[in-house]
């Protein structure tokens, strides 16, 4: 006889790092896990004055343990049973800067984190930045947002080609450019090659010619990449392309980041 099966949850610490409200009551919550990667989730009622079940914890930044079962077929909404709070992020929300670069970094990760698979480095990168933010003071600099982006591109297997040329593997000294669909940097006798374009547009100019780089910014990004996070904390990157590795994971993508015009209209301010 057949019987029907009540899925049995599973329990597990996730990050919030999105979600939209849905119908009056509802909300589907974007979190990331270190077992699961992605996962999108509905949790039904969370918008309800009186809701004890998520107990209010979903919010973009904080860290929640969470009951859940997964959705029957791949990509589909799981479905969020109970959330508590194991570490609140209201230090840093209460930072206008802080919560755009919190809200860039939950970005950038879920842009580059795989959904439903295992994502450990991701998740472990993802809950350093968090307490960072609620703990350091202002003052993160721009080195610090260039870390997350370079370390996220190297736990997903992309980290970018800084020390060596592209093409020939030669070091690389001077007389060099950055080009983000290799994703490295090529000397300039190696450069790679393009189909020819008459009148490119601005946005292909990159693409065509590579972006020009310093000795001294090569460096200081080379330490990014391998110091620890903590390490970029407060400093600023040396005069060069602010938002090339940020570009090169859109271009990996092919979308734009979309809270990066938020942080962009504050270092306006
Ligand atoms: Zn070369």
């Amino acid at each position: 006889m057949m019987r029907h099966q009540t899925p049995t949850p599973e329990d597990l610490c996730a990050i919030v790092i999105g979600h939209v409200d849905y119908s009056e009551h509802d909300r589907i919550v974007r979190l990331l896990s270190a077992e699961h990667g992605l996962i999108s989730a509905m949790a039904r009622g969370a918008l309800r004055p009186k809701n004890k079940t998520f107990s209010h914890s979903l919010d973009i930044g904080n860290r929640i343990r969470i009951s859940i079962n997964r959705s029957k077929t791949p990509g589909a909404l799981w479905k969020l049973k109970e959330a508590s709070l194991e570490k609140a992020c209201h230090r840093a929300r209460q930072s206008l800067f802080k919560t755009a670069l919190l809200t860039y970094c939950c970005e950038v990760i879920s842009m580059l984190a795989q959904p439903e698979n295992e994502e450990p480095k991701l998740f472990a990168l993802l809950s350093k930045v968090i307490e960072q933010l609620n703990a350091a003071g202002e003052g993160f600099g721009d080195r610090y947002r260039i870390a997350v982006e370079l370390k996220s591109l190297a736990f997903c297997g992309l980290t970018p080609t800084l020390r060596r040329c592209v093409a020939c593997t030669e070091p690389l000294e001077d007389n060099y450019r950055f080009y983000k669909v290799e994703g490295g940097i090529f000397h300039n006798k190696c450069l790679p090659k393009r189909a020819q374009v008459l009148s490119p547009q601005r946005s292909e100019l990159d693409d065509l010619l590579g972006v020009e780089i310093s000795e001294a910014w090569r460096q200081a990004a080379l330490l990014t990449l391998y110091s620890p996070l903590e390490q970029s904390i407060g400093i600023n990157m040396p005069p060069g392309p602010k938002w090339l590795f940020s570009e090169m994971i859109e271009q990996y993508r092919q979308r734009q980041i979309r809270s990066k015009n938020f942080l962009l209209s504050l270092e306006k301010l």
